[in-house]
């Protein structure tokens, strides 16, 4: 009657479809609609500096434009090296400590990896 696909488990017929997925009621067993392809990396985040480069936990930086820090006036400057980086889920995606300023958080887009 349709075109469902036996259980690839059970090889049970009474498989049924929700929402993308099959599942069979005889063993449980649930599968994707479309599971001949590779199954779905995880969407890992990835970090890309200003020149492309993927940055990893740990990488050193440089500054590549004078950053002014907001309320104490300070200025990052240009060229700065910057060991140890972590990189964080946010809008400022790189967390790290910059000698004379402490901890900081810059955006990955005015770094360059070293
Ligand atoms: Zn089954």
């Amino acid at each position: 009657m349709s075109a469902l696909p036996a259980c690839p488990q059970c090889q049970s017929e009474y498989t049924y479809e929700d929402g993308g997925m099959y599942i069979c009621p005889e063993c449980a067993h649930e599968w994707s609609a479309n599971d001949t392809a590779a199954p779905a990396a995880d969407e890992a985040r990835v970090y890309r500096d200003s020149a492309g480069n993927v940055l990893a936990d740990g990488d050193t930086i440089t500054v590549i434009k004078d950053l002014k820090l907001k309320g104490s006036g300070g200025v990052v400057k240009m060229g700065t090296k910057v060991k140890g980086i972590r990189l964080v889920d946010s809008d400022h995606d790189i967390d790290c400590k910059i000698d004379g300023f402490g901890q900081m958080s810059l955006k990955s887009e005015f770094v360059k990896k070293v």
